[in-house]
């Protein structure tokens, strides 16, 4: 088990045209299991393979423990790789998939080599599938035996790959907790890659946030989903997804008014006007969580009109005429039809203020 530290990791392709990690720092704690999530193309599986040693950083370190494995290879790093693909050798059996790892980076003697295999395809479940080979398997199955090579080895650092993304949603869920089980049982040090926001937030320890090869940021998922360090991570993180209006401030005595120049008015509480780091007249962007409009109920709220009722059960979701997209998720009883007027107000501790020209934060 060890403590993972990246700094200043960096990693340009195509003689630098294309920065694909541009400077990120990262520490992951002895037996934490960290996720690192971000669109598209923003440097996650990148970061990855340069601190498996699968890719050579352009600049920056990488230490594993007291070691410094940066310019190490990737079989000296003691890391194990979790695919997406699985990665089974298709003609050896499962077995000898397992094993293979353990032949070739320790000494141990065959009976040893048996009662390791033996015990991760316990941990796995796969007891009975060790003389099948890949084919023979379903992608759930397959799984299994990709994460039982991996633990094999006991590994000083696991590393996943969207090892779930070729899975259906049931068996991603099981597969979620399992990976979850082992990690516990097992306590290896853990950085696991996903686009999947909601794996991340409900996988990881703490949450790392990639954009366009660039850190947003790194902190528990409650934490990065209450208190988002700048409009994308707000953006990104939660759905549906945080609403955005832009809105002018101006101070009004001990408040802040936020308008937008047309029918939506909000006046925050003296206790909230004092904390936001906004000047009189400057413009900015209001974030709200959906989860955090409320229909007014007598007390004054922002008036407007209804535009579409989505029932999803136990709430509704509610599309209303402010800014360029806006919705309220609102308890089921609440059900306005299409074209009403209604009255809504925001739980004002989660109304959040960004800086609209470099979306950070102004919290
Ligand atoms: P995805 O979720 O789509 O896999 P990602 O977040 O894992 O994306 P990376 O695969 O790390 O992103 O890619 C980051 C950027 O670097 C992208 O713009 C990608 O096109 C580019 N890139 C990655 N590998 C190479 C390479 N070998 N040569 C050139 N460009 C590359």
């Amino acid at each position: 088990m060890a403590r993972l530290k990246v700094e200043n990791l960096r990693k340009e392709f195509d003689r630098g045209s294309i920065v694909a990690v541009d400077d990120v720092n990262l520490e992951v704690e002895d037996g934490e299991f960290v996720t690192v999530v971000g669109p598209s193309g923003c440097g996650k599986t990148t970061t990855l393979r340069m601190i498996a040693g699968l890719e050579e950083p352009t600049s920056g370190s990488i230490h594993l423990g007291d070691e410094d494995v940066t310019d190490q290879s990737a079989r000296t790093r003691d890391v194990a790789m979790v695919f997406q693909n699985y990665a089974l050798y298709p003609h050896k059996t499962v077995f000898k998939n397992m094993e293979f790892g353990l032949r070739m980076s320790t000494d141990l003697s065959k009976p040893e080599r048996r009662e390791k295999v033996e015990w991760a395809a316990e941990m796995m479940d796969i007891e009975d599938l060790l003389e099948d080979t890949p084919d023979e398997l379903s992608g759930g199955q397959q799984q299994r035996v990709a994460l039982g090579r991996a633990i094999v080895r006991e590994p000083k650092l696991f590393l996943f790959d969207e090892p779930l993304s070729n899975l259906d949603a049931k068996l991603r869920t099981t597969m979620r907790a399992e990976i979850q089980r082992l990690q516990d049982e097992l306590g290896i040090t853990s950085v696991y890659v996903t686009h999947d926001q909601e794996e991340a937030m409900t996988m990881g320890d703490k949450i790392v946030i990639l954009n366009d090869g660039e850190l947003q940021q790194t902190g528990e998922p409650k934490a990065v989903y209450d208190e988002p360090a700048n409009r994308f991570v707000g953006g990104f993180i939660g759905s549906p997804s945080m609403n955005f209006v832009d809105v002018v401030a101006q101070r009004s005595g001990d408040h802040l008014v936020l308008t937008d120049g047309e029918a939506f008015q909000y006046s925050l509480s003296p206790e909230y006007s004092t904390e936001m780091a906004v000047d009189d007249g400057e413009s900015v962007i209001l974030g709200i969580r959906p989860e955090d409009v409320h229909p007014a109920d007598g007390e004054d709220g922002i008036r407007t009109t209804v535009d579409v009722v989505e029932p999803i059960g136990s709430d509704n979701y509610l599309y209303l005429d402010i800014g360029d997209e806006f919705m309220a998720r609102v308890s089921a009883d609440f059900e306005p039809e299409v074209g009403d007027s209604v009255e809504v107000t925001f739980e004002e501790s989660k109304i959040r203020l960004f800086d609209d020209d470099n979306g950070e934060s102004l919290l």
